[in-house]
This record gives structure tokens, sequence and C-alpha cells, in this order.
């Protein structure tokens, strides 16, 4: 493990291949780990705090090379690099305010003469954090940040696409910030590393993002451990555009949406519900907005569309336009690509059982589906096995209101588009998209602290027999 790399010896470049760590390596990591956490969950919350505090302050003044690690490692341009860079530190923020939050035990009644009864949040002991790549730094922090705030010790496994953003530089963070040694283990490597953190005997709970197939694996793993596990899974975002809506606003919180990080996010729209009146008006204004963003090179600080993240994501986003429009949706601009940067792409008449429908696209596609009512929308929106996120775009907020109350999903967001998250912010889907773990707010404490309940019988009890 190294969590020692000096300011920019972290910056190795795109492509660098980390280490596949050990199942022997994760376990020795695993059995240091549980021997710093006791320690570690003795000290005051406010000691805690504090490491979190200078890995924010760390943060706030980032190594100069860090935007350009951000573009070569994930492919982010400037703004979701900057965008993802604001997110990490509110999550360091809001973690270090957390410290002290499952310290105060709560007295509470015991029916029985001379028991006194309280309960109390303590720490789960290890962690094991499992993260994507599309979000490296910030989802990494998602979990670290608040697990080692409330007293746990963390093992971190990310992407082998995002080894440094994602681990590396959360070790030297960290490391820098005065976390003492044992801590945080930053494990590289790929789905068998992630198998071995998730079997490790000490790992009490697994904080898992990613795919919903991979997240399926860890749940059947964990669950056969009888481990706690928190699953943020994949999405099918759907973004209602009601008939009173201002179809230029609406389009250009659509493409927001669905081209930010090219598409790369769990939380993008992934179909546009629009009512037939505004329709036409909508999809020219989208179309409009797609042909408009700059794509190519992430380094450039004018591209908003960058590459996908490698061969594979390219050509399975390719195949789902192409089978989309083979089974007869119209493709209304983009389609092509160049290298790995595909072109911001608009397709209407996408119904259900075609593939941009049905799948999490996870490029940057906006599929356009026309309703007729409000009761063909809720039921359009809520047709695929995910419920992450959900919006709706409306003039009248009331109207917006009841229909969004009647979305099957975690996240549903009025007057607004799906990708909204705050570290303050309970965060998690339905479905498909997870198992109602959540992150943010009172939920991140639910995640990573358990109930230990201590009672007091004074003077001793005695008993029957
Ligand atoms: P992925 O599932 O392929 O990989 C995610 C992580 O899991 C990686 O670290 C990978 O090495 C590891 N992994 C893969 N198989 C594993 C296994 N069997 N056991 C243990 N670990 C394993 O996901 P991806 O394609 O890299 O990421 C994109 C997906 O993540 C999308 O579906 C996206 O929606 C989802 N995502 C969800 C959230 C959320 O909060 N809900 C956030 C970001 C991304």
């Amino acid at each position: 493990m190294n969590t020692s790399a000096p300011s920019g010896a972290f910056l190795p470049g795109a492509g660098t291949e980390a280490p596949e760590t050990t199942e022997a390596e994760v376990r020795a990591a695993a059995a240091e780990a549980a021997t710093a956490q006791p320690g570690w969950a003795a000290r005051a919350p406010g000691e805690r705090a504090a490491v979190l505090r200078r890995a924010l302050a760390l943060l706030a003044a980032p190594p100069p090379d860090l935007t350009d690690l951000f573009a070569r490692e994930s492919g982010a341009v400037r703004p979701k690099a900057e965008m993802e860079l604001g997110a990490a530190m509110g999550e360091l923020a809001f973690a270090a305010g957390l410290a002290g939050q499952a310290a105060a035990p709560a007295a509470l009644d015991s029916t029985v003469e001379g028991r006194t009864a309280r309960a109390e949040r303590v720490p789960l002991g290890v962690v094991g954090v499992i993260t994507p790549w599309n979000m490296p730094l910030m989802l990494a922090l998602r979990s670290v940040a608040p697990a080692l705030a409330l007293g746990n010790a963390v093992l971190l496994k990310p992407d082998p696409h995002t080894p440094v953003l994602g681990g590396r530089f959360v070790a030297w963070l960290f490391r820098r910030a005065g976390l003492p040694d044992g801590l945080l283990h930053v494990l590289p490597g790929g789905a068998a590393t992630g198998t071995a953190v998730v079997e490790a005997p000490q790992v009490a709970m697994v904080s898992f993002t990613g795919s919903t197939e991979a997240g399926r694996s860890v749940a059947r793993t964990a669950g056969g451990l009888l481990k706690k596990v928190s699953l943020e899974l994949g999405g099918n975002n759907a973004f209602v555009v009601l008939a009173d809506a201002d179809a230029d606003a609406a389009a250009s919180a659509g493409a927001f949406g669905s081209f930010v990080h090219s598409g790369q996010l769990c939380i993008a729209v992934g179909r546009h519900l629009v009512h037939r009146s505004v329709a036409e008006r909508y999809t020219a204004a989208l179309a409009k907005k797609a042909e408009a963003l700059t794509a190519g090179d992430p380094a450039d600080p004018a591209t908003r569309i960058g590459p996908l993240i490698d061969e594979r994501q390219l050509a399975k986003v390719r195949a789902i336009v192409a089978d989309t429009v083979a089974a007869g949706a119209r493709l209304v601009c983009g389609g092509t690509a160049e290298g790995r940067v595909h072109r911001p792409t608009v397709l209407d008449g996408v119904r259900p059982g075609m593939r941009a429908f049905d799948e999490e696209i996870f490029g940057p596609v906006a599929p356009v589906t026309v309703f007729e009512d409000v009761d063909e929308a809720v039921a359009l929106a809520d047709a695929t096995e995910y419920g992450l996120a959900a919006a709706v775009y409306g003039g009248d907020p009331e109207t917006a209101r009841s229909v969004a109350a009647r979305l099957r999903a975690g996240m549903v967001h009025v007057g607004d588009q799906t990708v909204v998250s705050e570290p303050q912010l309970p965060f998690g889907g339905v479905g498909s998209s997870g198992n109602g773990g959540r992150f943010g707010g009172p939920a991140a404490v639910e995640a990573f602290t358990q109930w230990r309940l201590t009672t007091e019988s004074t003077p001793p009890r005695r008993h029957p027999f």
C-alpha cells in the first residue's frame, strides 16, 4: 500500500497500470486496519474531525496538475473536474461535521424495575469501499470520509481506470492530513480484488458504488457472509416535461442532464418524457443545444464533451444508438464519434422495447419519448427496472409536485433535471438502483455505524434458577 506519495508524484498519467492487489495483501491490510481501528474510534470526535478538515484544506489548494489528471485519467472536461473537486470538498466538510454525531448515547426506558438502558451508534469496525471511475474522487470520499469520521478504518478499492484519482490521491490526501497509520488502505485491482475486500473476515460492511450487475455479485458474496452492504447502482432516470413547461428552459435542463460528463453519471437524464404539445419545440431546442457543444480534447478548456472512458463503452453507446434507430426511432442529431468522443446525440420516437429506452446508456445520448397525459408519463417513467432519480419540469409547481409524488425513485426533483446531489441530502435508489442504503445527511450515520445497547441493573438482578 502506498499512502506516502509526495505532491505531484501521484500523477503518473492516464493508462498507468496500477498493480493488482492480491488476496493475501487484502487480508493483511484488513488485519492491520482492524488493529488500528479501536484506537481511532476512541479518539475524541474533534480529533477525527480535525483530520478531515485538514484534508479539506489540502483539497481547497489542490496540486496544480490535478485538473490535468482529471482529463488524462478519467476524460473529464474542465467544468466537470471543477464540479467534482467542489463536490469532493463538500463531502469532506460534511463528514467533518459528522464526527461527533454518533457519540451521544440515548437513554431509553426499561419496563423492568431497577434496570436502565441506553443505546448508541458505534463504528462498524473495518469498512470496505469499492468505487467506479466516473466520479472517482468524489465517490471515494462520499464513503471514505464519513466512514473515517465515524471511527471506522477503511479498505478502498478504486476502479482500474482511475487508480490515482480514486485511490492513491485519496491516500495521499489523508496521509498529509495526519490520518494515523493503518486506518486507510488503498488496494488497486479489479473484480477479484473487490471480491477479496468483501470476503476479508475483518470487513464488517461494504459500501459499493457501480453497476447493477457487479452490485448483485457483491450482494451475493456479502449476503452469504451476513455482512451489511450498501449498494449504489445504475439508473435510467426519467425527465418528465409537462405540457405547461417553457420548452427552451426545459431543453436546457434536459441537455445538461444528458450531456454533462458525456452522460457518464448514474443520475444522468436517461429518458426525456415530453408532453405531445411541447415535444416538437423541446426536441428542436434540445438538438440545437447538443449541436452547439464543443466535443474533443478534455484538456482544452473550451471542450464540453470529452471522450468516453474506454472503447468498450464507446462500442456499447454506438450499438444502442444504431439498434434504437433500426427499431424505428429517428436520429435527430449526433450519432457519430471521433476516437472515443461520441457527439451529443438526440433520438426521438423512442418507445419502450427500444434499447435507448430500456437500458442505462452511460453516454451523451438523449432519447425523447412523447406522452399524451400524466398517467402515461408516470407509467413510462416507471417502466424500467431502475429507480434512482427522476425529475419533473413544468410551469405550475402544484401540478409538477403531484406528478413527482407518483414516481418510483429514491430521489425526485421538481423544477430541475436529475443531476442533483449534495452531501447533506440522502442519496440512493430503489429497485435495481440499490438496496435502500443511502449516503448523505442522517443516512451517513446509519450507513457507517450500528446500534449497541447497554443495560444496567442495580443492584444486580437475581433470577429464578
Ligand atoms: P462496475 O460495476 O463495472 O465497477 C465498479 C467497481 O466495482 C470497480 O471498482 C470494479 O473493479 C468493481 N467490481 C466489478 N465487479 C466486481 C465484483 N464482482 N466484486 C467486487 N467488485 C467488483 O461499474 P462501472 O461500469 O465502472 O461504473 C458505472 C456504473 O456505476 C453505472 O451503472 C453507474 O450508474 C453506476 N454508478 C452508480 C452510482 C450511484 O451512486 N448509484 C454512482 C456512480 C456510478
